[in-house]
């Protein structure tokens, strides 16, 4: 059993060696709590649920560190503004920035329990950390990595050998690029900040060996790391856009100050976009949990989708695509509903016939998962065993409930009748809304609600022709309409 991943800082795809054997010390980049986590944001979070269960699905401990960003989080624009992105959330909502990060930090843990997402073990806030990133940048400072100028602190790229070796962004590279204008207290212009002198009105501001201030966003993940997990680590995630400088910055304060290599697997999930572009805050093009719960959607569906595409490649995201991952969750939550119809006897189970075909399916889908977190490729298995004539009822879904253990699509409650496929939606009927209840839970589309609606207005009118003729062509698309004592209905046929 070996687990293969891309790993971003050798570009290759490498046999997983644990530091400790049997155990695996992992480290998220976590959300900056000022807002509310978008959706991009949890596909990076769900690549990491999935990393740790597939470990955790092949036998290994995980100690799973993701951090609370509540102070910090500072783009080189805000750093010229002097304004963090939290401050001026608070700034924005009239509130302190104590209570925007808690309030925004509830949010993010009842979506993460939405999605499936497993708690990691711990969830260090990086205020709470500001005595270690204090001492980290005095190592620096003492090590000569970083110079302090005019209360504010800034690590010197150039000193740092293997600057640039995760992303390619080598000072060599940073020079042929874009010119930075160069901050008069820097010495070189891709300097970057480990902490910052605060003005006497900034809100969130702690006591140094160089005057009050408050730190960069890089040191909080280093210090974090460390003080969690010890100075190497096994995996550390993120987003692609935390490549660069975050993460290029997160090795050079990491080493720097320890002398030991600080991660050994660099795994980053690619974006989750819109109509072509990153799904992000500051475009605006983004969309909560909530939003897709308000739509009718199962945040459940959200995870398959996830699991439709690899986490290496870019996703688009639609509606359409979300809606069809909705109405694949529930194929999937209804076969585990149903019974057998010719259940096959205990002996016929044991054949060494099914005995085989269970064990290759088995085999196949630890392969999937361990050849670099292959989820379309465990999402095809999973039909397949649906649709294979060579199974029994009751061992294909036993099958499928041990690989939910890895793939989190809640199949057990739904075994368990835990949770209910019926939805209900409105449609307006001239001035009126009337209430519809789907009794089998997809996404009814607008071309239906359309029909349901031109079917009630003929209904009205007693044109009953039309209104017949408008429920046969309900029909075709699959779904029967009816009227009883529960209200109007809609379920798939
Ligand atoms: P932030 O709160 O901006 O630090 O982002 C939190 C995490 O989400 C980081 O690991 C980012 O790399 C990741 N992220 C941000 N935007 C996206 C996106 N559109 N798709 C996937 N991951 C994202
Ligand atoms: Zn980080």
């Amino acid at each position: 059993m070996t687990i293969k991943l891309y790993n971003t800082y050798t570009k290759k795809i490498e046999e997983f060696k644990p530091i400790e054997k049997g155990k695996v010390r992992m480290y998220n980049c976590g959300p900056t709590v000022y807002d509310y986590v978008h959706i991009g944001n949890y596909r990076t979070y769900l690549m990491a649920d999935f990393l740790r269960r597939v470990f955790e699905y092949s036998g290994y401990k995980v100690k799973q560190i993701k951090n609370i960003t509540d102070v910090g989080h500072l783009t080189q624009d805000d750093i010229e503004a002097g304004e963090d992105k939290i401050l001026k959330a608070a700034k924005r909502e009239r509130k302190s920035p104590i209570e925007i990060a808690r309030f925004y930090e509830s949010v993010f843990f009842e979506d993460e329990k939405k999605l499936n997402i497993l708690p990691a073990h711990k969830f260090p806030k990086a205020t709470e950390y500001i005595n270690q990133m204090i001492e980290m940048i005095k190592t620096l400072i003492e090590k000569k990595y970083a110079y302090e100028v005019n209360g504010s602190v800034y690590y010197d790229v150039t000193k740092f050998q293997n600057y640039g070796k995760l992303s390619g962004n080598t000072i060599e590279n940073l020079k042929n690029g874009a010119r930075l204008d160069i901050h008069p207290d820097k010495k070189n212009a891709y300097d970057f900040a480990l902490w910052l002198k605060a003005s006497p009105e900034h809100l969130m501001q702690w006591k140094s060996p160089w005057g009050k201030g408050y730190p960069g966003w890089h040191i909080e993940c280093s210090a974090m790391s460390s003080s969690n997990l010890g100075s190497t680590i096994d995996i550390h995630t993120g987003g692609e856009d935390n490549i660069f400088p975050h993460h290029e910055d997160e090795i050079a304060q990491s080493e720097g100050t320890s002398e030991k290599k600080f991660v050994n697997y660099w795994i980053h999930g690619r974006h989750l976009m819109v109509d072509g572009k990153k799904m992000s805050k500051s475009k605006n093009n983004f969309y909560k949990i909530s939003d897709i719960e308000k739509k009718g959607f199962n945040p459940l569906a959200f995870r398959y989708l996830c699991f439709t595409t690899h986490f290496q490649s870019q996703l688009n995201f639609t509606w359409k695509s979300l809606e069809a991952s909705q109405n694949a969750l529930n194929k999937l939550y209804n076969f585990i509903r149903s019974n057998d119809v010719i259940a096959k006897s205990e002996a016929t189970k044991q054949s060494l016939n099914y005995m085989q075909i269970t064990k290759n399916y088995n085999k196949q889908f630890q392969q999937a998962l361990e050849n670099n977190l292959d989820t379309p490729k465990a999402i095809a298995i999973i039909w397949e065993i649906i649709k294979s004539n060579k199974l029994d009822h009751n061992l294909k879904k036993e099958l499928l409930l041990k690989f939910d253990k890895v793939l989190g699509l809640d199949l057990d409650k739904i075994k368990q009748d835990k949770i209910k496929l019926v939805t209900k939606f409105k449609i307006p009927i001239g001035v009126k809304m009337i209430e519809i209840t789907n009794t089998t839970g997809e996404i009814i589309t607008d071309e239906i609600r359309d029909f349901i609606a031109e079917r009630e207005k003929a209904r009205k009118e007693k044109n009953f022709i039309k209104s017949d003729e408008i429920r046969n062509r309900i029909l075709n698309k699959g779904y029967i309409i009816e009227e009883n004592k529960n209200g109007k209905t809609i379920r798939k046929k």
